[in-house]
């Protein structure tokens, strides 16, 4: 039967069955969609990088003998909607069945689904043969828990892919390393260039802005790095593992001025798009690992693996087993909208408008920063979840939303209420000084916590510990810290010092 296939912008899955056999009844689909560049604002250089492997993709395709047909977002008969395009071409084309692959996010899902039943020929989806488990795995392995607990789930997975193990037990004695990866960045001189591939993408600019698809942060003509085909993702791969995994374990949770990158992989939107699969990540780093264990030491490379073959897989778990709900869950029922500055990198905390500044610019910040910097700051300023997953939807390179609202709304802003996290990831000023070089020429101190130039940290902290005292206090994980909070002789000065600052968010 002629057959039209859709792939969709971040199914660039090189190594998919489907392109095993070339086929002249089979016609690839790929479209450069308004509901794609619309449904919120992106950073301007994810735009690029998915406009860029999408067609890099369809080339390669293209190449390999395969009959594509690509829809440029400024061509004549782009209707710019998913159900008209389809029907369209099916009709074009006369064919007979329709064939899609699982998305991974549940608004498309959802449409595609609508799509299948309107149309008037038998459609089909098929896996899109990149993740390691089945979509509801994770949701069938917690059955009846409430927290789903990830270090269970990647135990498991490392004894079902055979992962940094001895056997039925783990290399070298021990299944998590974390302990280890807690270091500050202390020496400059550790630090490695990143594997860059700078190209022009005057056409692409040129097209975004006829089209009038509004953007945020930057992109000037040189600054486009990302790697969009297969072979650039294969070059970055290969230069973590020779230069980045020796300190990756180590300084995985630093903050620092010096560089935007550290020993981080720069691998998510690679992996995101599926120009490489998980797998093949995680094998690569062990195999180059077991050919140069007097280097590199074993937490560097399990820290590394524990962030795909468990945080990644089991994310996507949970966002199957939590969606629609999970996107409306407020479990502290926080009503604030983001500071003006969260646009614009202006504000005077040093550790926000470098994090952020850093964001606007390359479309990346590290976990630690996302976590402990900007998504701390928001849980403590009480933002509404909403706000905060529109800003990190749009703004990061790897943004989509399975894995992006998981990370955010649940380990981040615990507006599920504890299915991803145990507690809430917040902290004062401590922990950020600690960490690196954040607090060092700040306008605030981060040792004073009331007063003029106090760190807005240090007293916000506080303050959402006693307005949510309710929800937490029972917590066995957080009870701690009310005994510490109610100790403290300035209790009230803190407290008042917090509303001060919630008063004017966009002043700090
Ligand atoms: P590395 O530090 O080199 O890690 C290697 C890989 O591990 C990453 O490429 C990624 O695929 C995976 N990984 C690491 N941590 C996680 C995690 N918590 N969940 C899932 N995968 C993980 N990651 C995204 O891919 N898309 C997002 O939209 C996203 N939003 C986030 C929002 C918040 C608030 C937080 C705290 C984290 C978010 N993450 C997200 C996870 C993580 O921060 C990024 O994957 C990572 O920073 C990407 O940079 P890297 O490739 O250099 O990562």
């Amino acid at each position: 039967p002629k057959t039209l296939r859709l792939i969709l912008g971040d199914q660039l899955n090189y190594q998919h069955s489907w392109f095993e056999e070339k086929d002249a009844s089979v016609t690839y689909l790929m479209l450069e969609l308004r509901q794609e560049t619309d449904y919120v604002p992106h950073h301007i250089q994810k735009v690029v990088a998915f406009f860029l492997s999408m067609r890099n993709f369809a080339e390669h395709l293209k190449t390999q003998g395969h009959k594509v047909n690509y829809v440029q977002l400024d061509q004549e008969g782009n209707s710019q909607d998913l159900e008209k395009m389809i029907k369209s071409f099916v009709k074009k084309g006369s064919f007979d069945q329709f064939e899609y692959q699982l998305p991974d996010e549940y608004r498309l899902d959802k449409q595609l689904k609508l799509i299948s039943k309107n149309l008037s020929i038998p459609c089909r989806s098929v896996d899109s043969e990149h993740f390691l488990t089945e979509r509801e795995f994770v949701e069938d392995f917690f059955k009846g828990k409430k927290t789903f607990l990830m270090e269970s789930f990647y135990r498991q997975m490392r004894k079902d892919f055979n992962v940094l193990m001895d056997g039925k037990e783990p290399l070298q004695g021990k299944w998590n390393f974390d302990h280890s990866n807690r270091s500050a960045l202390k020496d400059k001189r550790l630090l490695r260039k990143p594997k860059l591939h700078p190209k022009k993408v005057a056409d692409i600019l040129k097209m975004l802005e006829k089209a009038k698809v509004k953007t945020i942060g930057q992109l000037d003509e040189e600054s486009f790095t990302w790697p969009c085909s297969r072979e650039e993702s294969l070059e970055v791969l290969s230069h973590f593992c020779k230069h980045l995994l020796v300190h990756f374990g180590d300084y995985q949770d630093a903050l620092t001025t010096w560089d935007p990158f550290l020993f981080h992989s720069r691998l998510s939107f690679a992996l995101n798009t599926k120009m490489l699969s998980p797998l093949e990540v995680v094998q690569e780093v062990e195999t180059y690992w077991k050919g140069h264990q007097d280097e590199i030491h074993i937490s560097q490379v399990e820290g590394f693996i524990r962030q795909i073959l468990g945080w990644r897989e089991y994310m996507r778990g949970i966002y199957w087993a939590k969606m629609p709900d999970f996107a409306n869950m407020n479990f502290f029922d926080n009503q604030r909208k983001l500071p003006e500055w969260f646009w614009t990198g202006e504000t005077k905390m040093k550790c926000l408008s470098h994090s952020i500044g850093q964001s606007l610019e390359l479309a990346y910040a590290h976990h630690i920063q996302r976590l402990m910097v900007i998504g701390n700051f928001a849980l403590l300023a009480g933002i509404h979840p909403d706000e905060v997953d529109q800003w990190y939807l749009g703004v990061y390179i790897d943004a989509i939303e399975w894995v992006e609202i998981t990370n955010t709304r649940g380990m981040s802003q615990f507006a599920d209420g504890g299915i991803v996290g145990t507690k809430p990831y917040v902290s004062t000023a401590n922990y950020i000084h600690k960490m690196g070089n954040y607090c060092t020429h700040c306008a605030y101190s981060h040792t004073k916590k009331v007063g003029e130039g106090a760190c807005p940290f240090n007293s916000l902290y506080w303050h959402f510990y006693e307005r949510n005292r309710e929800k937490l206090e029972n917590n066995p994980r957080i009870g701690m810290a009310y005994r510490t909070l109610d100790k403290l002789k300035n209790k009230e000065e803190l407290l008042k010092q917090a509303e001060e600052y919630l008063k004017s968010l966009d002043a700090l």
